[in-house]
């Protein structure tokens, strides 16, 4: 039979012919997982997607990760929205894999599972005093800000200390370092959480620190974001010029890349700059601080169990043969006292039960978007109808749009399935699924109950000037999505 003639055949199968449609679940309503259910709904027009999230609201990182003073990002939830809204999709919020339902009974009920629910945890340092209290990731400290029913009562205390100190120098070290140092009357206008303003507007914190464990040619941050935490009004910037020098090393990896070298002179005309500018006690500074690793954090004297500080070990580049220059530590070590630490070094995906899982790189194996039960030999043996998209499968590295491509890559497998009739049996899809939680009694929110909590977080948010107000706890969020 011909490629076409093959190809036709299967559309007919599970285009055309309503009674045996491909029933999908996507589990994780942010970027990827959206991405993922609107390229599958394109390209095969018997599929009926399912999306499910354990949260109440949809949009995953979108909702709870971009910075309050990033609204042009979070203008995706539109185009997501109309995907939600499309006849062949349903959005069922408040549904727990892993407890409220069984990967096992998910791919029982549906043909194809596609996990794309993100990255939920922290890398962590492994170095002493990890534990004290006043360490937090930055996950933590991002969903806080941003009102995420898990962390909305985190308190972090920004009162007792001048000093926050961002290990890491990533793009959301630098989303932290701006919301904490940004005039709080301009994040008044943003959908900023309600109590986070408020501890905002009562900070005590004036100098902030990025540590990088590298120079300023490696630091993992991007040149738009950069220029913005550069130009936030009254905070002066201060990097050492020392930290300035390049070696040869550095001098090529400028030359391999546009990017790398647009931030490096970035950072030395601040550097420059930072030298002219003058001393004030209630001046706010950002110290970005390069070749540090932390060592161990330092408990406090005063305050049993806090931390008071951080000690770091000065570092040199050493060029791995993969050209990679990376942190060697030098024997050397300093002091940094704050009592407000935030750990930006990466976020990490959870395993469930029944999912491969690479601990070391905190994703699920996979070849494109297959995932991965065993490979004996360079020979992959792939699990039929269990497909990763996201974190989950890349780890956690890339803006919303790599998804794009990441969803077309594992709809692409899909398709592929597809066309091998990889799922000739029938399955119960939605209605299946219906049953279980109803039988389970898990209340779950669709997409008209999430439009109830966006209606009552923008009335909110109408009274006090700001885009929405959101709703921080699960009990209100449930409330609202069950209201008439
Ligand atoms: P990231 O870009 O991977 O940065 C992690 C930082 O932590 C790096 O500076 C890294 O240093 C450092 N680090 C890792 N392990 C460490 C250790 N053991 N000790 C000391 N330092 C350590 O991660 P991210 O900032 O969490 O961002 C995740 C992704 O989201 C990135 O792709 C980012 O660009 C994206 N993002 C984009 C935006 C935006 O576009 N506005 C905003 C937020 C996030 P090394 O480089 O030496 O490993």
């Amino acid at each position: 039979m011909s490629r076409y003639l093959a190809r036709y055949m299967v559309s007919r199968y599970f285009s055309s012919v309503p009674s045996r449609p491909l029933h999908v679940c996507v589990v994780g309503s942010g970027p990827a997982g959206f991405y993922t259910a609107d390229k599958l709904l394109k390209a095969h027009e018997g599929a009926r997607v399912d999306i499910i999230d354990r949260l109440p609201t949809p949009f995953g990182l979108v909702r709870s990760g971009v910075a309050p003073d990033h609204p042009e990002t979070k203008i995706a939830i539109n185009q997501f929205s109309r995907v939600a809204q499309h006849e062949r999709c349903s959005f069922y919020g408040n549904v727990k894999l892993g407890s409220d339902l069984l990967l096992s009974e998910l791919r029982d009920l549906y043909h194809v599972v596609v996990l794309a629910y993100g990255a939920e945890s922290d890398k962590d340092l492994g170095i002493p005093g990890e534990t004290l209290s006043g360490i937090y990731s930055a996950r933590e400290f991002v969903w806080w800000y941003n009102g995420h029913p898990d962390y909305s009562g985190l308190k972090p205390d920004l009162k007792s200390t001048d000093t926050a100190v961002i290990l890491g120098q990533g793009n959301v070290a630098l989303d932290v370092a701006r919301i904490l140092l940004r005039p709080t009357t301009e994040l008044a206008s943003t959908d900023i959480a309600r109590h986070a303003l408020s501890a905002l507007e009562e900070s005590s914190i004036r100098k902030v620190f990025l540590i990088g464990r590298r120079g300023p040619v490696q630091a993992a941050l991007t040149a738009k974001e950069l220029r913005e935490v550069l130009g936030i009004k009254n905070v002066h910037i201060r990097i050492k010029e020392s930290d300035m020098s390049v070696t040869p090393a550095d001098e090529e990896e400028m030359k391999n890349s546009r990017a790398r070298k647009r931030i490096y002179e970035l950072l030395s005309k601040a550097a420059a700059a930072a030298g002219t500018s003058k001393s004030d006690p209630d001046q706010r500074e950002l110290h970005f601080v390069f070749f540090r690793q932390p060592d161990r954090f330092l408990e406090s004297n005063e305050r049993k169990g806090y931390v008071s500080g951080v000690n770091l070990e000065k570092t040199i580049l050493d060029s791995t043969e993969s050209g990679k220059q990376i942190a060697v530590g030098t024997g050397e070590f300093e002091d940094l006292n704050g009592s407000l630490m935030l750990k930006a070094i990466g976020y990490k995906s959870v395993p469930i039960n029944g999912l491969p899982f690479d601990h070391k790189k905190g994703a699920v194996p996979n070849v494109s978007g297959r995932v991965v039960s065993q490979t004996l030999e360079n020979l992959s043996q792939t699990e039929p109808g269990l497909y990763v998209c996201g974190w989950l499968k890349r780890g956690p590295v890339g803006i919303i749009a790599t998804n794009l491509y990441c969803a077309e890559e594992t709809v692409g497998s899909i398709s592929e399935d597809i066309e091998k009739g990889v799922f000739k049996s029938s399955k119960a899809g939605s209605k299946g699924l219906m049953q279980l939680l109803e039988k389970r009694e898990v209340k779950k929110v669709d997409f008209s109950g999430w439009e109830k909590i966006d209606a009552k977080e923008q009335q909110m948010g109408n009274e006090r000037n700001k885009p929405r107000e959101k709703l921080v706890t699960w009990k209100d969020l449930l409330a609202a999505a069950a209201a008439n």
